[in-house]
This record gives structure tokens, C-alpha cells and sequence, in this order.
């Protein structure tokens, strides 16, 4: 019987040298070739099944010019350089990519390693197949950049370049596939980094797209170099249990291809062995010993039909107990690459859990080839939905990139992607989304519309209203409330799991700070003016046109975001614009306070060491890159601040504000029982809310901090003079650090 996964699990070597000649997950044409005509000749038979005679021979002359190219350069095996390329080559031929794509894999070193440039290779093979070799070349590195930095914007470059045009990953997919498979002549160091980024970047790349067994190959080789101790005890292992399996194995198998027949199914049923990595990773993440992850059995059944998938699942369920809870239908509602398969799991003989999949011949293909499957199967309609989800995912990825800051940043955002969708929930219309485990209301808002991400302000999850960092489960049903001036908090990025959210929520706040920024140093360019007895009206435009050719700004507005930001200093430029000289002292007069209402956004912040409340005595702080910082006159950090070079503003409350403030206070109180009842009490009588509270034992007495919300310094007297008619409260203070 061939089996419909690779042969994944391996005879146990006895050490990796040998593991060299005996690839365990590779089937014999990926050898490292010995006879470069054979391999020529084994590649041709290849192509020869699904491509015309004058494709092939364009092919062919690719290779010829790759070879010449790469003539005399050997690969650190020993092996000639062309080996690799056609290696790559091969594999894309399995999956019956075309011509220009197996061109650019003969094709995907030569700009690196050799002289040939990007035009040389549009003006012979064509502009499309010169962009795909670009997409899979690497930058070079510049000066003065660290490898992690080089390395993030290949990652960048690649997947960008893959978003245009999804051969491109399927060719870097290949090459480290050959890479890998070859990866025991390369330095020990060296060999275990290229297994990590594997695993951190290709696997996932390979699992979202949808090519699962490249995805199970690359983790295996992965484990195996990153680990090869505990790669080989576990192999052992596995081919000890071996003998013990197969009389279980065969005895279900028989009694699961006895039953379907009876119940009028028509089906093909295969056992199915876990790889070494999927053992490895159920033992160190659901902490289970070897025997509870390899007693578990698995089959998958291949029916005819969806109707038989279902039909097929009640036969099972009659054959054996289903363990309750373990019923997915991801034919229902697919994964995010597009896998579907209904998976249940039961009581074999022997009270032994068995795993079974079950699912259709296309469903099965697209299993196996993900997005490959295009070309694989090129008349099937039955891929129409899958080429959708990829793209749109594709397209998202462009997205990512254009609302994020830095590489670093648009890297972060991806890997977020990576892990594969999880969470399925609906819409208040009745819509599926599928989010990442752990997504939470404000993912799925970002996901259904970038507005209604940014204006959320409360959810209702199942018709009760629940906070939006609550983590989603399967069928939810989530209606997001909106209001039209909300903005995204920065507090969300503490909990969000969607790379598109994240990206957004940077983005607007960035957007945001510029413009409360700009709003605020107007405002501060305004006062130095008039300080100088000038009303902002009066600058000529000529003053403001030579000063921003006098200091290379690009705009007034650039001026005052950067006066706001605290990068400038207000009063220098409105001496400037007034074409004051510096050494002159002016003559200053009191252009009274600047107004702070607490709704300025993040270009006013209020300090978090004293936490000035309205009716507080308060002073304005300019910090390079800060904005402006409100503190309390008598705030003990804001002595340490006054040497270093800040400027000061005096500020002052605006009347009548109508907002909540957070506040800190200390209770010295006599340690008896239920006396944080009676504090609460007398907290919530003063008509304040408590946001926080934290106690420290001191056995006689116990000191309790408060974070507390209210209105002004008004409001706060009431409270503590309420607490202080508690006869257990010894002292109450404001805390100011
Ligand atoms: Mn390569």
C-alpha cells in the first residue's frame, strides 16, 4: 500500500555521518546527483509529462546558460554548483510549475554568485522571469549594517516580492528544501542557524500557502539538525514501537474498511505515522510522555464526495465511541489555506484513541499542494476559492507593509500572520472570520474593516456586553459598537494577535501624534510670539518663507509638529521670525498661561510620577521628543528634571473640565479585619470609582494604595476627608512618585 504522505518516518541511524547517504524524508530522486547527464535526463522525463517540446528545449538552454554561469564554482559538498539549481528545478517540476518559473530556478543563483545581471537575464529569458529571479536574489549587504538588519529586509524584499507573484516563494521554498537536504556539509554553527530560520520563517511560510507535507519535510530536517540527539532517540524509539502498532493498525484499518462498504460508502482508508517533529513538540508543549503522544493512532479516509465525508463520520461514529469535544468540520468552515477535512476522534479497541481526517480527492490535493494545486491541477474549478483566500492574504501582506514604520516592524507584523488561523467567529450578519488563536474583539474589528477597527469602543459577544481584550472562542458571534470620534488606544497593542491590527493601530497613532502635535506647537509658537508682543497674524509671509529656506523645513506645519514634538524650541523661532537678534535680551512680557483641558491626546501627557489633577498648581515641561509633559508644581521628580535642558511653560487648568483623572493615594490603616470593606465603601459614597488597589501587611498596621478616578482636587479632598472619619484609618497621603 503507498502511503499518501511521504515515507516520514525514518530507520533509526546510528549516527548523522551515515544519515548523510540516507536522507530519511527525501524520496531517491533528490539525492545530491552524482552524474550530471543521469540527472539531466531524469529531469527532462520530468518536464516531458505536462510541458510541449519547445518549453522543454527553453528550459534546457536556461540550464545550459546557468551551467556555463556557474562554471567552476563547486558547492561546499564538492559537488558541482549546477547540481543545486537543478535540484530546485526538479522540485518545481513536480509540482508542474512553468516554464518561466523553472527557468528562474535554473536561473535563482546566478545573480548572486556570478556576474550576470538582472538585464542580461530579461533581455534572453524574458522581464517576468528576470523579476522572479530578483525576488528570490538576495541584497547586498550595505556598510555599517548588522546581519539580523541585512537579513530583515531580504525577509522584506522576499515577501514583498512574493506578493507580487507567488512563484517566487515556491522557487525559495525549493532552494531551501535542496539546501536543507544538503545542509550536513556546512559548518555545525552555521547548520543549526539555517534550521531555526527554517523553522521560524519557510515552515510557516510553506504551512499558510498550504504545502503541508514540504511544511512536515522542512520541520523534520529542521529537528533533526537543530537537535540531532534527540532526533535519533526519538527515531529509535519510534522503530522499537513499530512492531507493537502495526497488529493495532491493522486490525481498525480492517474494521474501518468492512464498515464504510456496509453503510454504502466507497473509500479508500490509510493508516497514517506522526514525524519525528510533531512527536517531539506534543511531548514538550502538552508535557506527555512519549508512549501518550505515539498511543494515539491516525487514518484519513478519501471518499468520493462531500455528502460521503459526512456519511462516512456517522459510519465511524457508529463503529467506535466519539470523544466528545474533538469533532472539527473543516470542510464547513476551511482553514485559513484553504485545508478542508472533517476530523473526529474515537475509542479504538483496546480503549486506544484514534485520530481520523476525513475528506474528498480535490479537498486532498489541496492538502498536499496548497497553492501549487494551481498549477498541479490546472482544470479544476474545485481551487477557484483557494487562489482567493491566497490572494487576499497576498494583498494584506502589501497592506502591512505600507502602515509599517521599519522592517523590523513589518517582520513582526507577518510573523503575527504566520501561525496558522485558528478561532472561527461571526458576524453580527452571520459571516465567518477566521482569526488567530487568541485574537480578541478588536482583531476581528480590524479585520472586518480598518474604520471600524479604528472607532471602536466596546463589544458585545454573544449579546452580552464583554471587555475588548477578551480572547475570542470558536462561533462566536461578536457585534463591535462604534462611535464616530473614537481612536484606536495604544493600550490595544498589549493584547492584539492580527499583524493587520497591530499595523493599523501604529499607524493611526503616529498619524494622530503628528497632528495633536502640530495643533499643539501652534499654539506654543503663538504664545512665544506674543511674549514678544506679537500677534501671530503679524509674521509676514516673507519672514516665514526666508525662515524655512534658512533652516531647510519643508513647511510651516513641519515647524510647529516639530515645536510640539519638543525638537524645537517656540521661542527661538518666533525670535527668528521676527528677525530678532538672539543676543538682544527682549524685553518679555506676560503672555499668560497656556490652557490644558486633559482631552489635548498624546501630545499632552499628563506626568505619571505625580499625576496633576485638576485644581492642582501645574507646569508645563518641553522634552526633545516628548511633547509636553504636565506636572505638579511640588512634584519631587521635577526637581531632579530642572538641570537638564528643558523648557518650561506655565500652564494652567481649563475651567469647568468634565473628565475623569487617575489618582494615587496611601492608607495607614490598624490591621483588623473588613477594614478594605469600609474603605471601599466610604470611596464609593464619595462618588469615586477605584481602579486599582494593592495591600502590604506590616503586622499591626496595613497600608493600602488606592488608584482612584476622579474629577478634581476637590472631589479627592471629599474622599480622603470621608476615609479619615474611619476609626482604623492612622494617615492618608496623596502619592506623588
Ligand atoms: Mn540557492
Amino acid at each position: 500500500m503507498a502511503s499518501v504522505f511521504p515515507a516520514v518516518i525514518p530507520t533509526a541511524p546510528p549516527c548523522s555521518a551515515e544519515l548523510a547517504d540516507e536522507p530519511p524524508l527525501i524520496p531517491d530522486d533528490m539525492h545530491p546527483p552524482v552524474d550530471k547527464s543521469e540527472d539531466m535526463d531524469r529531469f527532462c522525463l520530468k518536464l516531458s509529462v505536462y510541458l510541449k517540446k519547445e518549453d522543454i528545449e527553453r528550459v534546457c538552454s536556461a540550464y545550459r546558460f546557468s551551467d556555463e554561469a556557474h562554471r567552476g564554482q563547486l558547492r561546499i559538498s564538492g559537488h558541482p554548483y549546477i547540481s543545486h539549481p537543478l535540484a530546485v528545478a526538479e522540485t518545481l517540476a513536480d509540482w508542474h510549475l512553468d516554464t518561466q518559473a523553472l527557468t528562474a530556478a535554473l536561473l535563482h543563483d546566478v545573480m548572486e554568485d556570478t556576474a550576470i545581471t538582472k538585464d542580461e537575464i530579461a533581455a534572453r529569458f524574458g522581464k517576468t522571469t528576470a523579476e522572479l529571479v530578483d525576488g528570490v536574489s538576495k541584497i547586498d549587504r550595505l556598510e555599517n549594517q548588522s546581519y539580523e538588519e541585512a537579513q530583515a529586509e531580504n525577509y522584506r524584499k522576499m515577501l514583498l516580492a512574493m506578493a507580487r507573484d507567488v512563484r517566487v516563494i515556491l522557487i525559495k521554498l525549493a532552494d531551501r528544501l535542496h539546501n536543507m537536504n544538503t545542509l550536513d556539509a556546512v559548518r555545525p554553527d552555521k547548520r543549526r542557524r539555517i534550521a531555526r530560520e527554517t523553522l521560524d520563517i519557510y515552515a510557516p511560510i510553506a504551512n499558510r500557502l498550504g504545502l503541508n507535507p514540504l511544511c512536515r519535510e522542512l520541520q523534520e530536517l529542521s529537528f533533526r539538525h537543530m537537535y540531532p540527539l534527540r532526533y535519533q532517540v526519538l527515531a529509535k524509539a519510534v522503530k522499537a514501537a513499530r512492531g507493537n502498532r502495526r497488529e493495532v493498525v491493522g486490525k481498525i484499518l480492517q474494521a474501518i474498511e468492512k464498515r464504510l462498504p456496509e453503510c454504502g460508502i466507497e473509500a479508500e482508508v490509510k493508516g497514517r505515522e506522526k514525524n519525528l517533529y510533531s512527536i517531539y513538540r506534543k511531548m514538550r508543549d502538552k508535557h506527555l510522555t512519549f508512549s501518550q503522544v505515539l498511543d494515539i493512532y491516525g487514518f484519513r479516509i478519501i471518499v468520493n464526495d462531500t455528502p460521503s465525508c459526512y456519511l462516512a463520520l456517522g459510519a465511524l461514529h457508529g463503529l467506535y465511541k466519539p470523544i466528545p469535544g474533538k469533532f472539527k468540520d473543516y470542510i464547513a468552515i476551511p482553514k485559513g489555506n484553504g485545508y478542508q477535512s472533517l476530523h473526529t476522534a474515537l475509542i479504538g479497541p483496546y480503549g486506544t484513541p484514534v485520530e481520523v481526517q476525513i475528506r474528498t480527492t480535490d479537498m486532498h490535493h489541496i492538502a498536499q499542494s496548497g497553492v501549487a494545486s494551481h498549477w498541479l491541477y490546472k482544470d479544476d474549478h474545485a481551487f477557484d476559492q483557494l487562489q482567493q483566500t491566497t490572494h487576499r492574504w497576498l494583498q494584506s501582506l502589501i497592506e502591512l507593509q505600507s502602515a509599517s514604520h521599519d522592517t523590523a516592524e513589518f517582520l513582526e507584523h507577518v510573523k503575527f500572520d504566520l501561525f496558522p488561523t485558528e478561532v472561527y467567529v461571526f458576524t453580527p450578519r452571520g459571516r465567518i472570520l477566521s482569526l488567530p488563536r487568541g485574537a480578541t474583539p478588536v482583531d476581528f474589528a480590524y479585520a472586518v474593516h480598518t474604520d471600524i477597527g479604528n472607532r471602536c469602543v466596546a463589544c458585545h459577544i454573544n449579546f452580552e456586553p464583554m471587555p475588548l481584550r477578551t480572547e475570542l472562542r470558536n462561533g462566536d458571534r461578536v457585534e463591535i459598537v462604534t462611535a464616530p470620534h473614537a481612536g484606536p488606544n495604544p493600550s490595544w497593542l498589549a493584547y492584539v494577535r492580527t499583524g493587520k491590527a497591530r499595523a493599523q493601530i501604529r499607524h493611526f497613532l503616529k498619524t494622530r501624534q503628528t497632528e495633536e502635535s502640530a495643533a499643539l506647537g501652534e499654539r506654543l509658537l503663538a504664545r512665544a510670539l506674543a511674549e514678544l508682543g506679537h500677534a501671530t497674524g503679524s509674521v509676514e509671509n516673507s519672514a516665514w518663507e526666508k525662515f524655512l529656506a534658512d533652516t531647510n523645513a519643508r513647511s510651516r506645519r513641519e515647524v510647529c509638529t516639530d515645536i510640539g514634538l519638543g525638537l524645537r524650541l517656540a521661542s527661538v523661532i518666533a525670535r527668528h521670525l521676527l528677525a530678532r537678534d538672539d543676543s538682544a535680551q527682549p524685553e518679555l512680557r506676560k503672555a499668560g498661561s497656556m490652557i490644558i483641558r486633559g482631552t489635548e491626546g498624546v501630545a499632552v501627557k499628563l506626568a505619571t510620577c505625580c499625576q496633576p489633577i485638576p485644581g492642582d498648581p501645574i507646569i508645563g515641561m518641553i522634552r526633545k521628543g516628548q511633547g509636553l509633559v504636565v506636572h505638579t508644581h511640588d512634584c519631587p521628580t521635577l526637581a531632579k528634571l530642572s538641570g537638564t535642558k528643558t523648557e518650561w511653560i506655565d500652564v494652567e487648568w481649563a475651567p469647568g473640565i468634565d473628565r475623569m483623572f487617575e489618582v494615587r493615594i496611601r492608607v495607614l490603616a490598624q490591621n483588623v479585619r473588613g477594614v478594605l470593606a469600609k474603605l471601599a465603601a466610604g470611596i464609593a459614597e464619595a462618588g469615586s470609582n477605584i481602579v486599582d488597589v494593592r495591600m502590604e501587611d506590616d503586622g499591626a498596621t496595613t497600608s493600602l494604595y488606592f488608584v482612584l478616578q476622579v474629577t478634581d482636587r476637590q472631589r479627592l479632598a471629599g474622599i480622603m476627608r470621608n476615609l479619615r472619619r474611619i476609626p482604623e484609618v492612622i494617615r492618608i497621603a496623596r502619592i506623588k512618585e
